[in-house]
């Protein structure tokens, strides 16, 4: 079956690079017209909006800070003046800023929190302005839109030495589950994503050469995730397949959540 979202406009923030990257490509493959946002890496945004446009799509790529309220305004504002309309925002964008918290600076927990928490907040209250505004397009989509929330299997596995992130994702989950109890009475869909490991330059050191193995121990399934495993999820929840899939995080794990250390007994 081919998922076709043709007349639809989709924005990833942070695709400039993995996950995101490989959301984009999705999304346009299917059919969507796609705003890529990046943050510094001007370069790869653009080269897969040409690719995108070469393809018969339609693309754009647009810097944007998410934790920043004036650029993310204006990063819905170009892509309304870019195409009209909004009917699926990803919030993709995140990082890392790894220490024990004995060391942890408030400047990279604050920087953790600020993109990966208050950036998906900023994103998300931005696009549903405008689906309100805008209602259920007939023809276009089930729902008045959908957002797509990139958390992590740390939403709900404490991480030590990453405290900040854990806690941005764990924010996250809860951040999603309160929006799409507030707006799906407006027909509008919001769930999540939690990606277990994938391979994306955010963990390279972690699934390249000898770490792989020791990352491979707590994947029962025996793989590191690709970007197309989580993209494909992506274009599910976009898609009006999943039309009654409302305020619900999908793991993309490889049972990495399945507390596998407890396999033999614990
Ligand atoms: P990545 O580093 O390739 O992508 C992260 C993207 O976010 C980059 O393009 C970066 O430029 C962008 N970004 C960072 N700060 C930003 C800001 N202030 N404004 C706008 N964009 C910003 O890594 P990835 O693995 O593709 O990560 C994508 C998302 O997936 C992140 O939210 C990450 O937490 C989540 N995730 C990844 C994994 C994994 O194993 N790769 C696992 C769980 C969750």
């Amino acid at each position: 079956m081919q998922i076709s979202l043709a007349r639809q406009v989709a924005l990833v923030t942070g695709a400039s690079s993995g996950i995101g990257a490989a959301s984009a490509r999705t999304l346009a493959d299917a059919g969507a017209a796609v705003v890529i946002n990046y943050h510094s890496s001007a370069g790869p945004a653009e080269a897969l909006a040409r690719e995108i446009n070469a393809n018969g799509g339609h693309a754009i790529a647009v810097g944007a800070d998410v934790s920043k309220e004036p650029d993310v305004e204006r990063l819905f504002a170009q892509t309304l003046e870019a195409f009209g309309s909004l009917d699926i925002l990803v919030a993709n964008s995140g990082l890392q800023k790894d220490a024990a918290t004995v060391d942890m600076r408030l400047e990279d927990w604050n920087t953790v929190i600020g993109t990966n928490l208050t950036g998906q907040f900023l994103c998300a209250r931005a696009a549903l302005r405008i689906f309100t505004r805008q209602g259920i397009r007939q023809g276009v989509s089930r729902a008045a839109g959908k957002i797509i929330h990139m958390s992590s299997v740390h939403q709900r596995i404490p991480w030590a030495g990453h405290a900040n992130y854990a806690a941005s994702k764990g924010g996250v989950d809860l951040l999603m589950q309160s929006l799409a109890q507030e707006t799906s009475h407006q027909r509008i869909r919001i769930n999540s994503i939690a990606p277990g490991a994938i391979r994306t330059a955010i963990n390279r050191d972690a699934t390249e050469g000898a770490q792989e193995q020791k990352l491979l121990e707590l994947i029962p399934y025996g793989r590191v995730g690709d970007v197309e495993d989580v993209a494909n999820a992506v274009l599910w929840l976009a898609s009006d397949l999943s039309d009654y899939v409302v305020g619900t995080t999908l793991f993309i794990d490889g049972g990495m959540s399945l507390y596998p250390r407890f396999r033999d007994n614990g």
